[in-house]
């Protein structure tokens, strides 16, 4: 759609930014997305097989006989690495909101190089409309 500008000069067209127009559509498509995602945690969840630490116990000698699975929450918070401990029920739980999360970050990374591109555009053409 090409609009039209009325300026001291009197009317100009506005030039039609096709690729700006495709950024825009770009962005509320991807924007979209934010509504799919689901509850979301940061951080991984990982699976363990502990030795229990008695001597005479099988896990002691065989990695195979390891006790377990244990499950456990872990993500950084101010530097530091917290480890939070999950039920086998929890688990597959907070590893679907670790999917989720990682999911988020790339769309917002992915929307913020967008919106940077798309204000590049906007700022072109706001500078474009100055009057020398
Ligand atoms: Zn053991």
């Amino acid at each position: 759609m090409s609009r039209i500008s009325v300026s001291k000069n009197g009317i100009r067209p506005v030039p039609r930014n096709a690729s700006l127009e495709r950024h825009t559509q770009r962005f509320l498509e991807l924007r979209r997305g934010l509504e799919q995602i689901e509850y979301f945690c940061k951080g991984t969840v990982l699976k363990r097989m502990m030795k229990c630490g008695k001597a005479r116990c099988a896990c002691a000698s065989d990695a195979t006989k390891r006790h377990g699975p244990y499950f456990e929450l872990t993500y950084k918070a101010n530097g530091k690495t917290v480890n939070v401990k999950l039920s086998p029920e929890a688990a597959p739980l907070y590893r679907a909101a670790a999917q989720q999360y990682r999911q988020l970050k790339t769309l917002l990374n992915r929307l913020d190089k967008l919106s940077k591109t798309i204000l590049r555009h906007q700022a072109k053409l706001a500078e474009s409309t100055r009057q020398g």
